[in-house]
Protein backbone atom coordinates (compact mmCIF):
# COMPACT_ATOMS: atom_id res chain seq x y z
CA UNK A 1 0.00 0.00 0.00
CA UNK A 2 1.02 3.59 -0.59
CA UNK A 3 -0.11 5.00 2.37
CA UNK A 4 1.72 2.74 4.66
CA UNK A 5 5.21 3.42 2.48
CA UNK A 6 5.03 7.20 2.51
CA UNK A 7 4.04 6.47 6.47
CA UNK A 8 7.34 4.58 6.80
CA UNK A 9 9.91 6.74 4.15
CA UNK A 10 8.35 9.96 6.85
CA UNK A 11 9.60 8.08 9.58
CA UNK A 12 13.22 7.63 8.47
CA UNK A 13 13.27 11.09 6.82
CA UNK A 14 12.25 12.37 10.09
CA UNK A 15 15.12 10.14 11.95
CA UNK A 16 17.87 11.16 9.50
CA UNK A 17 17.22 14.80 9.84
CA UNK A 18 16.42 14.43 13.55
CA UNK A 19 20.60 12.73 13.59
CA UNK A 20 21.60 15.22 11.74
CA UNK A 21 20.59 17.98 14.62
CA UNK A 22 21.74 15.42 17.23
CA UNK A 23 18.62 15.24 18.47
CA UNK A 24 16.37 12.08 19.60
CA UNK A 25 13.67 11.38 17.06
CA UNK A 26 11.34 10.14 20.21
CA UNK A 27 11.42 13.65 20.78
CA UNK A 28 9.93 14.73 17.70
CA UNK A 29 5.97 13.94 17.53
CA UNK A 30 4.77 12.91 13.74
CA UNK A 31 1.20 15.16 14.03
CA UNK A 32 -0.61 13.10 11.12
CA UNK A 33 -2.87 16.15 9.38
CA UNK A 34 -6.21 14.67 7.89
CA UNK A 35 -7.58 17.15 6.41
CA UNK A 36 -9.77 16.64 3.61
CA UNK A 37 -9.07 12.89 3.39
CA UNK A 38 -11.77 10.10 4.27
CA UNK A 39 -12.79 8.82 7.95
CA UNK A 40 -11.62 5.04 5.72
CA UNK A 41 -7.95 6.62 4.61
CA UNK A 42 -7.65 8.40 8.27
CA UNK A 43 -8.43 4.50 9.51
CA UNK A 44 -5.97 2.92 7.61
CA UNK A 45 -3.36 5.36 8.45
CA UNK A 46 -4.37 4.75 12.27
CA UNK A 47 -3.63 0.92 11.40
CA UNK A 48 0.23 1.73 10.40
CA UNK A 49 1.02 3.13 13.74
CA UNK A 50 -0.42 6.77 13.88
CA UNK A 51 -1.36 7.75 17.12
CA UNK A 52 -1.88 11.82 16.57
CA UNK A 53 -3.87 13.35 14.04
CA UNK A 54 -4.75 17.01 12.85
CA UNK A 55 -7.89 18.44 11.36
CA UNK A 56 -7.98 21.94 10.57
CA UNK A 57 -11.71 22.94 10.34
CA UNK A 58 -14.17 22.29 13.25
CA UNK A 59 -17.31 21.02 10.66
CA UNK A 60 -15.15 18.67 9.02
CA UNK A 61 -13.53 17.35 12.06
CA UNK A 62 -17.10 17.27 13.41
CA UNK A 63 -18.35 15.03 10.23
CA UNK A 64 -14.64 12.33 11.38
CA UNK A 65 -13.50 12.80 14.63
CA UNK A 66 -16.57 11.14 16.79
CA UNK A 67 -16.08 8.41 13.99
CA UNK A 68 -12.76 7.46 14.58
CA UNK A 69 -13.30 7.34 18.78
CA UNK A 70 -10.68 4.83 20.66
CA UNK A 71 -8.72 4.55 17.38
CA UNK A 72 -6.61 7.63 17.95
CA UNK A 73 -4.30 8.94 20.94
CA UNK A 74 -4.79 12.67 20.62
CA UNK A 75 -6.64 14.81 18.20
CA UNK A 76 -5.36 18.47 17.62
CA UNK A 77 -7.24 21.39 15.98
CA UNK A 78 -4.64 22.92 14.13
CA UNK A 79 -7.16 25.95 12.00
CA UNK A 80 -8.07 29.08 12.58
CA UNK A 81 -10.24 29.53 15.40
CA UNK A 82 -13.83 31.31 15.09
CA UNK A 83 -14.99 31.83 18.58
CA UNK A 84 -18.76 31.25 17.41
CA UNK A 85 -17.31 27.10 16.63
CA UNK A 86 -15.54 26.94 20.07
CA UNK A 87 -18.78 24.96 21.62
CA UNK A 88 -18.54 22.64 18.75
CA UNK A 89 -14.54 22.25 18.35
CA UNK A 90 -14.50 21.27 22.63
CA UNK A 91 -16.99 18.48 22.29
CA UNK A 92 -14.61 16.69 20.03
CA UNK A 93 -12.21 17.30 23.09
CA UNK A 94 -8.89 18.64 21.34
CA UNK A 95 -6.14 17.03 23.11
CA UNK A 96 -3.91 20.52 21.71
CA UNK A 97 -5.77 23.52 20.09
CA UNK A 98 -2.23 24.54 17.89
CA UNK A 99 -3.90 28.21 16.79
CA UNK A 100 -4.58 30.94 19.40
CA UNK A 101 -4.24 33.89 18.04
CA UNK A 102 -6.03 36.91 19.94
CA UNK A 103 -7.15 37.38 23.51
CA UNK A 104 -10.79 37.90 22.86
CA UNK A 105 -11.12 34.18 21.21
CA UNK A 106 -8.65 33.33 24.21
CA UNK A 107 -11.58 34.81 26.66
CA UNK A 108 -14.19 33.40 24.80
CA UNK A 109 -12.47 29.96 25.08
CA UNK A 110 -12.15 30.35 28.96
CA UNK A 111 -15.48 31.23 29.64
CA UNK A 112 -16.96 28.26 28.22
CA UNK A 113 -14.24 26.29 30.03
CA UNK A 114 -14.98 27.70 33.15
CA UNK A 115 -18.69 26.99 32.66
CA UNK A 116 -17.67 23.41 32.26
CA UNK A 117 -15.29 23.35 34.75
CA UNK A 118 -12.28 21.96 32.34
CA UNK A 119 -8.85 23.06 31.15
CA UNK A 120 -7.45 23.25 27.54
CA UNK A 121 -4.00 23.39 26.27
CA UNK A 122 -3.42 25.72 23.59
CA UNK A 123 -0.60 26.85 21.28
CA UNK A 124 0.18 30.65 20.35
CA UNK A 125 0.19 30.89 16.75
CA UNK A 126 2.89 33.58 15.52
CA UNK A 127 2.95 34.82 11.86
CA UNK A 128 6.78 34.73 11.65
CA UNK A 129 6.84 35.77 7.72
CA UNK A 130 4.93 38.68 8.31
CA UNK A 131 2.67 37.67 5.32
CA UNK A 132 -0.59 39.33 5.21
CA UNK A 133 -2.60 36.59 4.71
CA UNK A 134 -1.51 34.76 7.11
CA UNK A 135 -2.98 33.73 10.71
CA UNK A 136 -0.91 34.65 14.01
CA UNK A 137 0.19 37.11 16.32
CA UNK A 138 2.99 39.00 15.21
CA UNK A 139 6.54 38.37 16.70
CA UNK A 140 6.26 41.74 18.27
CA UNK A 141 2.89 41.26 19.84
CA UNK A 142 3.44 37.28 20.93
CA UNK A 143 4.65 37.99 24.32
CA UNK A 144 1.98 41.08 25.66
CA UNK A 145 -0.62 38.58 24.31
CA UNK A 146 0.89 35.59 26.01
CA UNK A 147 0.76 37.66 29.31
CA UNK A 148 -2.79 38.57 29.08
CA UNK A 149 -3.64 34.82 28.05
CA UNK A 150 -2.03 33.78 31.00
CA UNK A 151 -4.68 35.45 33.16
CA UNK A 152 -7.49 33.00 32.11
CA UNK A 153 -7.20 30.45 33.88
CA UNK A 154 -8.58 27.64 32.26
CA UNK A 155 -6.21 28.14 29.50
CA UNK A 156 -3.41 26.24 29.73
CA UNK A 157 -0.30 27.96 27.40
CA UNK A 158 1.88 25.14 26.35
CA UNK A 159 4.03 26.61 23.48
CA UNK A 160 4.62 28.36 20.17
CA UNK A 161 3.16 27.36 16.82
CA UNK A 162 4.15 28.88 13.34
CA UNK A 163 3.82 28.05 9.64
CA UNK A 164 6.80 28.92 7.49
CA UNK A 165 6.85 31.31 4.67
CA UNK A 166 5.71 29.25 0.98
CA UNK A 167 8.82 29.62 -1.03
CA UNK A 168 11.71 27.72 -2.54
CA UNK A 169 14.08 29.42 -0.65
CA UNK A 170 15.41 27.54 2.35
CA UNK A 171 16.99 30.77 4.38
CA UNK A 172 13.85 32.32 4.42
CA UNK A 173 12.42 29.90 5.34
CA UNK A 174 14.19 28.76 8.27
CA UNK A 175 14.52 32.28 9.32
CA UNK A 176 10.45 31.76 9.99
CA UNK A 177 11.56 28.82 12.52
CA UNK A 178 14.79 30.19 14.30
CA UNK A 179 12.34 33.09 15.20
CA UNK A 180 10.15 30.99 16.51
CA UNK A 181 12.50 29.16 18.44
CA UNK A 182 13.93 32.34 19.78
CA UNK A 183 10.43 33.55 20.55
CA UNK A 184 10.16 30.36 22.40
CA UNK A 185 13.37 30.75 24.53
CA UNK A 186 12.68 34.14 25.63
CA UNK A 187 9.18 33.12 26.52
CA UNK A 188 10.61 30.67 28.76
CA UNK A 189 13.36 32.26 30.28
CA UNK A 190 10.64 34.55 31.31
CA UNK A 191 9.02 32.32 33.50
CA UNK A 192 5.06 33.18 32.75
CA UNK A 193 2.87 32.24 35.46
CA UNK A 194 0.33 29.58 34.42
CA UNK A 195 2.75 28.97 31.00
CA UNK A 196 4.85 26.56 30.13
CA UNK A 197 7.11 26.70 26.68
CA UNK A 198 7.29 22.63 25.88
CA UNK A 199 5.80 22.38 22.44
CA UNK A 200 7.19 23.94 19.35
CA UNK A 201 5.09 23.49 16.51
CA UNK A 202 6.92 23.81 13.21
CA UNK A 203 7.15 22.19 10.03
CA UNK A 204 4.85 20.90 6.94
CA UNK A 205 5.76 18.35 3.99
CA UNK A 206 7.80 20.85 2.21
CA UNK A 207 9.68 22.36 5.24
CA UNK A 208 9.39 19.71 8.20
CA UNK A 209 13.37 18.35 7.89
CA UNK A 210 14.16 22.23 8.48
CA UNK A 211 12.37 22.74 11.58
CA UNK A 212 13.25 19.93 13.00
CA UNK A 213 16.72 21.15 12.55
CA UNK A 214 15.80 24.47 14.17
CA UNK A 215 14.61 22.48 17.34
CA UNK A 216 10.74 22.06 16.41
CA UNK A 217 9.16 19.12 18.10
CA UNK A 218 5.46 18.66 16.70
CA UNK A 219 5.79 18.55 12.79
CA UNK A 220 2.67 18.58 11.05
CA UNK A 221 2.54 16.40 7.98
CA UNK A 222 -0.54 15.85 5.14
CA UNK A 223 0.35 15.60 1.79
CA UNK A 224 3.93 13.36 2.33
CA UNK A 225 1.32 10.98 3.63
CA UNK A 226 -1.50 10.81 1.97
CA UNK A 227 -0.81 12.95 -1.10
CA UNK A 228 -1.94 15.64 -2.66
CA UNK A 229 -5.29 17.33 -1.58
CA UNK A 230 -8.35 17.32 -3.78
CA UNK A 231 -10.17 20.19 -2.57
C1 LIG B 1 -2.68 21.53 5.95
C2 LIG B 1 -1.83 21.91 7.09
C3 LIG B 1 -0.63 21.23 7.36
C4 LIG B 1 -0.10 20.09 6.51
O1 LIG B 1 0.39 20.54 5.30
P1 LIG B 1 1.11 19.58 4.24
O2 LIG B 1 1.88 20.50 3.40
O3 LIG B 1 0.03 18.86 3.52
O4 LIG B 1 1.99 18.64 5.00
C5 LIG B 1 0.10 21.64 8.46
N1 LIG B 1 -0.30 22.66 9.25
C6 LIG B 1 -1.44 23.33 9.02
C7 LIG B 1 -1.82 24.44 9.93
C8 LIG B 1 -2.23 22.97 7.94
O5 LIG B 1 -3.36 23.66 7.72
Amino acid sequence: MALSKNIELIRERINKAAIKANRDSKDIKLLTVTKTRSIETIEEALSYNIEFIGENKVQEAEDKIPFLKGKFKEFHFIGHLQSNKINKLMKLKPTLIHSIDKYSTAKKLNNFLKQHSMTQDVLIEVNTSNEESKFGATPNEVIRLIKSISQLENIKIKGLMTVGEFVADETVIRKCFIKLRELFNEIKTAEILNVEMKFLSMGMTNDFEIAIEEGANIIRIGTAIFGARNY
